[in-house]
């Protein structure tokens, strides 16, 4: 195993990734999964063009401070602080970080390895950036297989093929995310609902509800506080939204104060139910602007998803009803015709 391979089976094993990868990339499950599959198949690259024994893809998240791993050969997901680990010097230096004697090296985390057992002898770093030099992420490559370490020279420089595509792959990743993502209430758009469709709803057998809420007189705020105090209530009513619900459901921003809220596993009563207590924890709170307290409520239309109908259809009948519960005098949730 520790065996140098030859110059022509090296090529073959970067030939058999790459058909591999673009197999992939037409596949069905990339189109509507995500790109989880891909970066595994760029770790196995970087890792076979160094000849490590395991290779890793980080995404940085640099506004929670994490650094992620996208793919990893050899362990699963690992979440850990930007300031930390090899990984985090390469990204704060900007610049390609090699040890081969990992346990005297301060900046070596050897949780992982105390954790798991496995023993780190060689890691090798790179930063990772987009089209316009910013760093996004980071490629590393653990233990050289063979006597000796990694070289500084000649590994990154291999190492370059697998970092620059993974690179690309992440930035696409990234403005698809961002695409489908509220830049005020950073809560997802109506393209992630369609998108989340496509990836989870539509494939989904078991039962499932959608709310449609709509704050009340919104204009009015807008007309007596400013545009921008209406921003504040947006991003407001969004917080509420996003902590009444449980994890695995998703609230949306549907357009301008309109909101869609799927929730999986919930039957009509139990969706009116969430309603209900968003409808009471929106009129109990305010919203605090500069020196002014506003209050809003809202109105909500709720139904049961039917499989027989499509994705618009369901939403219509939702919106139908809360269309009658804004005739019948606002802040009030309607679940049936
Ligand atoms: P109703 O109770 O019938 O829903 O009345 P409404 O006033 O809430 O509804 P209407 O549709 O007449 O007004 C919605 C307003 O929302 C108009 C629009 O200017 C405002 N709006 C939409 N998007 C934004 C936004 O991003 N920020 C702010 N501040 N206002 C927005
Ligand atoms: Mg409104
Ligand atoms: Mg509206």
């Amino acid at each position: 195993m520790n065996e140098k391979i030859s110059a022509e089976q090296m090529l073959n094993n970067i030939f058999d990734i790459m058909q591999r990868l673009y197999d992939e990339m037409r596949s069905d499950e990339n189109k509507t999964g995500g790109h989880l599959k891909v970066f595994e198949i760029f770790a196995d690259l970087g890792r076979t063009l160094v000849e490590a024994d395991r290779a890793s893809f980080w995404r940085w998240d640099k506004r929670q401070h994490l650094l992620i791993t996208t793919a990893a050969t050899g362990t699963s997901q690992i979440v850990i602080s930007d300031k930390t680990g090899l990984v985090g010097q390469a990204l704060a230096e900007n610049r390609a970080v090699l040890t081969n004697d990992p346990y005297n090296n301060p900046n070596f985390n050897s949780a992982v390895d105390k954790k798991t057992g496995y023993v780190t002898k060689s890691i090798l770093v790179m930063p990772v950036s987009d089209c316009r030099g910013e760093i996004i992420g980071a490629f590393q490559v653990i233990n050289k297989l063979g006597d000796g370490g990694f070289d500084e020279v000649e590994d990154t420089k291999r190492l370059s093929i697998a970092a620059f595509i993974c690179g690309m792959a992440l930035e696409s990743d990234i403005f698809m995310a961002d695409s489908q993502r509220d830049k005020l209430t950073e809560l997802k758009n109506r393209f992630g609902f369609h998108s989340d469709y496509q990836k989870r709803y539509r494939r989904r057998t078991s039962i499932m509800s959608a709310i449609i809420c709509d704050i009340d007189f919104f204009k009015k705020v807008n007309d007596t506080y400013g545009h921008n105090a209406g921003d504040a209530v947006l991003v407001h009513v969004s917080k509420i939204l996003a902590s009444k619900i449980r994890d695995g459901d998703n609230v949306y921003r549907w357009g301008g104060e309109e909101f869609v809220i799927v929730l999986e596993g919930a039957n009509v009563d139990g969706a009116a139910a969430v309603a209900e207590r968003i409808r009471l924890a929106i009129m109990d709170s305010v919203c605090k602007f500069e020196d002014k307290e506003i209050r809003v409520t809202m109105s909500f239309g709720c139904t049961e998803m039917d499989s027989s109908l499509t994705i618009e259809e369901n939403i219509q009948v939702a919106d139908a009803r809360l269309y009658r519960a804004k005739e019948t005098g606002r802040n009030r949730v309607i679940a049936a015709d």
